[in-house]
């Protein structure tokens, strides 16, 4: 569903397209009721695959919606709109570290990393593993405040992949641990600091914590260049 400046989408206002990703199109938009700023997240078609997706995102919404913490970026609503899924994020003003991560200097990525460490462990304390950490999924706002955002989707673009299969990985691997490319349902919360390592990496060293070898993955060829 592709909307324009000035659509609405249930109570929520469309004031401007902000990009595209794997998922779908994020918009910036005004929550009408509320009357603030808010970003939806229109998820393509197939995004969360059949109605076994859809129910496991909003199963796993609640979890989400229930976290409150400084370095998330909080989830507001999940709703449908002519058979197109979104999701009501708070908005944040700024870029992703993606944008900006050759520029990072030693002590601004060891605060970054201290900010996503402490949003990753309120989210593990509630049982919520992310399983994407990487610079595109973490948002700096003006203020220089990190925030985590696409917790649950990421879920979601995981089970997509196919990547329960072995040999079988797509999708953003660089920053994935072994185990998770082996086995995508094999993962815990030492995954998701595993993946942060390998941000911090990236923002410390300027490389990409590119894998070596990632098709037809066996266990013993399965490594990082770290
Ligand atoms: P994504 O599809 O998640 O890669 O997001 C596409 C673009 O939308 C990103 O480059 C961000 O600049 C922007 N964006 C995503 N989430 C938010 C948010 N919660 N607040 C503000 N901008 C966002």
């Amino acid at each position: 569903m592709q909307l324009s400046v000035g659509d609405n989408l249930g109570r929520y206002e469309i004031k401007a397209e902000l990009g595209s990703g794997g998922m779908g199109t994020v918009y910036e938009a005004i929550d009408s009721t509320l009357q603030r700023k808010v970003a939806i997240k229109v998820l393509k078609p197939n995004a969360l695959a059949d109605s076994d997706g859809v129910e496991r995102f909003n199963r796993e919404a609640k979890a989400i919606a229930g976290l409150s913490h400084p370095n998330i970026i909080s989830l507001y609503d999940f709703a449908e709109h002519d058979d197109a899924h979104y999701a009501v994020m708070e908005y944040a003003d700024g870029t992703t570290l993606d944008e900006c991560v050759e520029s990072v200097n030693r002590d601004r990525a060891i605060e970054i990393a201290i900010g996503m460490a402490n949003g990753l462990s309120a989210a593990h304390e509630g049982g919520i593993i992310h399983r994407d950490i990487k610079p595109a999924n973490i948002l700096l706002t003006k203020d220089g405040t990190p925030k985590l955002t696409d917790f649950g989707l990421a879920r979601q673009e995981t089970a997509d992949h196919g990547q329960t299969q072995v040999g079988a990985v797509l999708g953003t691997i660089d920053y994935m641990p072994p185990e998770q490319l082996r086995d995508a349902t094999a993962v815990d919360a030492r995954s998701d600091l595993y993946s942060l390592a390998a941000t911090l990496y990236q923002m410390v060293t300027g490389k990409s914590p590119r894998t070596v070898s990632y098709t037809h993955l066996r266990a013993h060829e399965t490594r990082h260049d770290l």
